[in-house]
């Protein structure tokens, strides 16, 4: 692993690091409504200066970034202190699942409004009796003249109050055996048939909910990868979950924890060893998680596509993350844990890092499985 950048890497870095001089973020409103609508913004403004995506393709308003381009681009964007895209599902999920598996009238079609953000996306996978076990997803997709018709619930599902689409998994046939009966949909939420109901989390944010479908109508041309085929397309997604996303997300520690070090500092709460040395455990241990992503960078440029070591990175960024909020709390008292300070909503917020995208749970067997070639217990 040579983490020295060449001259074409510095190159980028240096022009991305000049256009945010220019053009920076700007500090993330608290409430809701008004950080949702600066973060779209953001996103807005990365496209129009020609940072949007910047993995994709150029073909598809990419900027064919390299692995290593894209983990610059995340750095860069953490240490702006920029807020996390607001179409994160669209730019890291569906825009991708769907460059893999689409026909080319799926992609002129959808891929142009996820990187400019005029539509986001959620992730229509997880339902009341199917999380970990993805497989077992009952969602029920029947065929009519022209399309499908689906009926069944979603749930946790982040965005979908915002979103225009859904990627959502359905059981098209069920007497197939279960991963070969799935097919992957892109659902246009905009129906009466799609109804979206809040669930309101221990941080007190509107960020999921339950997705309710009766009988909702998905034509056959945004049946995604062909019918049967839902298991294969929902590996893509998950595959760019557990990297792409999560790349971005080591990175938001980052941010946090800079944060909490330059409040230490301010109070000169720095002087005690105890805290200094606090302090300095965390930082190794985010700066093993930005390492850990770079040596998965390099397994991917050897492999060509997401490994399972992504989700090593999922594993300690989260428990990093959990360990950052926790300190802070302990570090600023009482005041962290008012309701209006944004450490008690990192601290609630950090809860669920151990459970999306994978619980740390089922993250753990698959590096047993498929890192460490442990054998299965089932
Ligand atoms: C903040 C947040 C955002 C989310 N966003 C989305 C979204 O946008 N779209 C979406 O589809 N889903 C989303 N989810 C759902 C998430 O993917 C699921 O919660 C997750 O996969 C776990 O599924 P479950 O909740 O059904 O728990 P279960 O699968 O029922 O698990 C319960 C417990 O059993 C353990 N367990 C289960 N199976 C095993 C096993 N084989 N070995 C060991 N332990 C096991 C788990 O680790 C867990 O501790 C989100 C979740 C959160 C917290």
């Amino acid at each position: 692993m040579d983490l020295g950048l060449t001259a074409s890497e510095l190159a980028f870095r240096d022009e991305l690091r000049d256009w945010l001089r220019q053009s920076p973020p700007g500090p993330t409103p608290l409430e809701e409504r008004a950080s949702f609508d600066h973060r779209r913004a953001w996103d807005q403004r990365l496209h129009a200066g020609g940072w949007a995506g910047v993995h994709w393709p150029v073909e598809y308003g990419g900027r064919g970034a390299t692995l290593v381009e894209s983990a610059i681009y995340n750095e860069e964007l953490a240490r702006a202190a920029a807020p996390p895209p607001v179409n994160v599902i669209g730019l890291t999920l569906a825009g991708p699942t769907i460059m893999t598996h689409g026909d080319e009238a799926q992609r002129a079609r959808f891929l142009p409004p996820i990187l400019s953000a005029e539509e986001i996306w959620c992730q229509g996978f997880s339902e009341p009796g199917a999380g970990s076990d993805l497989a077992a997803v009952a969602t029920r997709a029947h065929q009519v003249d022209g399309g499908w018709r689906i009926t069944g619930q979603k749930v946790w599902t982040s965005f979908a109050h915002d979103a225009q689409w859904c990627l959502l998994l359905a059981r098209s046939d069920p007497d197939a055996p279960r991963h070969k009966g799935l097919t992957y949909f892109l659902l246009d939420m905009a129906q009466d048939a799609v109804q979206v109901r809040p669930l309101r989390t221990i941080s007190d944010t509107h960020e999921l909910n339950e997705v309710f479908l009766e009988d909702a109508f998905v034509p056959d041309a945004h049946v995604l990868g062909g019918v049967g085929n839902g298991w294969r397309v929902a590996m893509t997604t998950l595959g760019n979950e557990r990297s792409g996303l999560v790349f971005g997300k080591s990175f938001q520690a980052r941010i946090l924890l800079d944060r909490l070090t330059a409040l230490a500092d301010e109070r000169g709460l720095l002087e005690d060893a105890n805290v200094a040395t606090r302090l300095g455990e965390l930082h190794i241990r985010v700066e093993a998680v930005r390492l850990t992503a770079y040596r998965n960078v390099t397994s991917e440029m050897q492999s060509g596509q997401p490994g399972p070591e992504g989700s090593i990175i999922k594993w300690i960024w989260s428990e990093t993350d959990q360990a950052i909020t926790e300190y802070a709390v302990q570090l600023l008292g009482i005041e962290a844990l008012d309701r209006d300070s944004p450490w008690a909503f990192e601290l609630l917020r950090a809860r669920g890092d151990t459970i999306e995208s994978g619980t740390t749970e089922i993250i753990k067997n698959i590096v047993a499985e498929q890192v460490l070639g442990l054998p299965r217990l089932r």
